[in-house]
This record gives C-alpha cells, structure tokens and sequence, in this order.
C-alpha cells in the first residue's frame, strides 16, 4: 500500500480552488512502488514503469515511401527529362542489391533502399519506353519518397516515458521496438461504498421511500476506466460504528477507498464521524459548482475520499478530486484536463471566485463552428443532464457571465477517463 501520513490533505484556508486540490493530491499521494511485467496485448490503460529508449531505430532501415523507381540523383539532371535502364527489382521484405550507376531500381513501398540510390519516382509520374527503359520527369527533389532509417524515432532516443498511461498508440510503438512485455505499475486498489438509508441496489427489493444506488455504479465504471480494481462494497448505512467498522475493515487491502453521500453537515451525515473514528479527516470546502464539501481522510495511511451524493457532484467531484489521485497512486504523470474551446450558445451567471461547471450539448452552426448548447436544468441531481449531454464547459474564477457568442472551454466527458 502507498501509506500516507495522516495530515497529507490538510489546507489551511476556508474555501479551495480546484487548481489547489490538484496541487494538493499531485504533490503529496505517492505512488504504489510494485511492477508488473505484463504482455504487450494486455497493456493498454496501465501505467508504465520505467522509460523505454528506442533499442532500434525506426524505420530501422531506410526505405522506399513509394511503389516506383529509385534512382542516383547524381544521375539525373534537374531541368528535363531523363530515360535510364532498369537493372534489379527489390520488394517489400527482401534484401537490395546495390544500385548500379546510371540506372533505376524497380521498387516497392516500404523495400530497403538499393545501396548508393537515394531518390524514389513514384510510379504514377514514370513512363516506361518501347525499349523497356524509364523515362523519369524534370523536378523531383534528390531524397524525394525515401524514408531514412531513424526518421521518426532515432536509436536510443526515451519515446516511452515513465508515468506514461498507455494508449494504443504507445502499444503500437512498443510493438515496432519488439518488445513483447512491459513493466507498468499494479492496479491500484480501490473500496467503494454507497451510504444512506434512502439507497438499496438494483436486483434488491425497492420501498417506497428508497431510491436505487446509481451512484456506486457510476464511480465503479469511472475507476474502471482508469485502470483501477475494484471492490464493490455495497451500501453503508447511515450510522456511525457501522461506517468506522467497514473502513477500518477495508483500509489495509486497498490504496484508495471511495464513498458517495453523507459529507455534507446534516446530521444524518455520518460519514465524517465514522472516518474520524478510525483516522484523521479534513473537509474540502472546494469553490467549485456542482459540487459539495469532499471528505479527504486517511485511515491507517489509506486515503479516503468521501463525494458528495448527488450524481452531478459526485460526477464532477470525481473528475476533480478522485481523478487526479488515482493517477498519482497508479505513478501516472498528472494530465491536465484541456478545455478546447468552442462557441456559446447560452446565457449564464455565475458567481465570481468559483469554478463552475454547465452540462452541455455540441452542435455544428451554419458557419460550421461547434457551439455549446446549455442543458435546460441545472440540478445537481438530474442525472439526464449528464446522460442527454456531450460534455462540461468550464467557466473559471474569474469569470461572472457567459454571453451567446463568446468562446467557451469545453470538456468531452471522452476525455475524463
Ligand atoms: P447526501 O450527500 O447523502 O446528503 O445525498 C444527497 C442527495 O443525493 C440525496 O438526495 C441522496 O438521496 C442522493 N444520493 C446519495 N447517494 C446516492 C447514490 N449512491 N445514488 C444516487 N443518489 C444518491
Ligand atoms: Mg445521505
């Protein structure tokens, strides 16, 4: 377990940005040290463990880019036209022989580079004589449809670096190096509850006044996209000594444990209580909309996040707070989430000094700009906002009201995993 100390989250101020949160959770969760070396059809998503330097270079021979014919530039003259003979044939996989001086190669895409030649005519521009010879246009470019060995990666060169999660793209390159395996770091560990008396699960008997638990399975899927296993602990009641039984329960088996509902200060909160039995807790009032306080704990050097119940807080909370540490206790580098920007298509008032975050929907206007259309509500506990929309559009502290028209930062719920 990555153990922490016991005032990691503490913050000395009242209200916290977002930006400080991250801050807080990127410069003080430690990553779990265990490696794993896992088969390259099994890394995508996990976290690399060490840099990874080209132990080849790639291409790693030089190649044609081009069915054609290559040629010595030397041989040709750059103002008209030139007729050569055609000597030898080299296709995609098989050695090349050295070219011959005043000649050209047959040649295919991705065939090695006769020996001496260095320009390639594409196919298409040649003509080939009655005599059989080349006829190769005036103009093309000496190197022109020649890959050099090392072009797009150079031998030794760190293309793979520690922290990096791997997307398919970094499959692919570790594939064009031969790597068969690679160390990544272990998926971390993570505990999730539900609490409140108002929730039963799906599949389980609903009475009236219940509500079925859809937090849980949103926060599982989430965790799950970023690599994380889980363990779905079900529904915690609201009751103190049950809440501080199950965390101390849970603490030494996992990295991380996460719960929904109870942070706020009703009295039917008991989370806060229950985590303080059993370790040390720090409310994070963040200035951010929607969103509550977040409970952020450690319980026997595991950290505890505790999200607000409702789904739009715990969705967006998630993004902001659960998000990064995952990250950091998986030794991910932080990635920061970027806001592309994109046209408004409402009106909106905000409170200076807050993050806030407005639910919406992309569309293509006539002049072919994407605009953000505002979902109609704003509760924080319509979860058809989150599902009838495409993303979030970030308004910063600073800002006070959104005109149609105006440039908007927007963030594809794509891109929060
Ligand atoms: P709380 O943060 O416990 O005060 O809950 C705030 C609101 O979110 C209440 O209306 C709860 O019923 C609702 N809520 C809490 N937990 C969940 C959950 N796991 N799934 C869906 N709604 C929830
Ligand atoms: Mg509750």
């Amino acid at each position: 377990m990555a153990q922490l100390s016991d005032d990691c989250f503490a913050f000395g101020g009242p209200m916290m940005s977002v930006d400080e949160a991250v801050g807080i959770i990127t410069s003080r969760v430690t990553a779990v040290k265990d490696v794993e070396t896992v088969a390259l059809s099994e890394v995508d998503g996990r976290v690399l463990a060490h840099d990874i330097a080209a132990p080849l270079p790639l291409p790693p021979f030089t190649n044609s880019a081009v069915d054609g014919y290559a040629v010595r530039a030397s041989d040709l003259p750059q103002s008209q036209e030139r007729m050569l003979p055609v000597a030898g044939r080299v296709q995609a996989g098989a050695p090349a022989s050295p070219a011959q001086a005043g000649h050209a190669v047959r040649i295919f895409t991705g065939a090695p580079m006769p020996e001496g030649a260095d320009t390639v005519f594409m196919q298409e521009d040649v003509r080939i004589d009655e005599s059989g010879q080349v006829v190769l246009p005036a103009g093309l470019k000496p190197g022109a449809n020649v890959r050099p060995a090392g072009e797009d990666i150079p031998k030794g060169h760190v293309a793979l670096k520690k922290g990096q999660r791997l997307r398919p793209q970094h499959v692919a390159l570790a594939a064009a190096f031969g790597l068969t395996r690679l160390d990544v770091t272990r998926r971390i560990r993570v505990a999730v509850f539900s609490t409140g008396d108002e929730l039963t699960s799906p599949g389980v008997s609903r009475a009236e006044a219940q509500l079925f638990d859809s937090n849980r399975f949103m926060l599982m899927a989430m965790l799950k996209r970023l690599g994380c296993e889980i363990s779905d602990l079900g529904i915690l009641r609201d009751e103190r000594g049950a809440l501080a039984e199950a965390l101390r329960e849970v603490a030494s088996r996992h990295d991380l444990i996460l719960t929904t509902g109870g942070v706020s200060t009703g009295e039917e909160d008991h989370v806060k209580a229950g985590v303080e039995t059993v370790g040390r807790l720090v409310l994070w009032r963040m200035a951010i909309k929607p969103g509550r306080p977040v409970a952020m704990g450690i319980v026997a050097g595991t950290p505890f996040i505790g999200l607000p119940g409702n789904p739009v807080a715990s969705f967006v909370t998630f993004v902001h707070v659960v998000r990064p540490t995952v990250l950091a206790l998986s030794g991910a580098a932080a990635e920061h989430l970027l806001a592309m920007p994109v046209r408004a298509a409402f009106t909106y008032k905000k409170k200076i000094g807050r993050r806030e975050y407005v639910r919406v929907s992309l569309r293509k206007a006539d002049d072919g700009m994407l605009e953000a259309v505002k979902f109609p509500r704003e509760g924080a506990g319509l979860l058809s906002s989150l599902v009838d929309t495409d993303g979030l559009v970030e308004l910063p502290e600073s800002m006070t009201k959104v005109e149609p028209g105006q440039s908007v930062g927007f963030i594809g719920y794509a891109s929060l995993t």
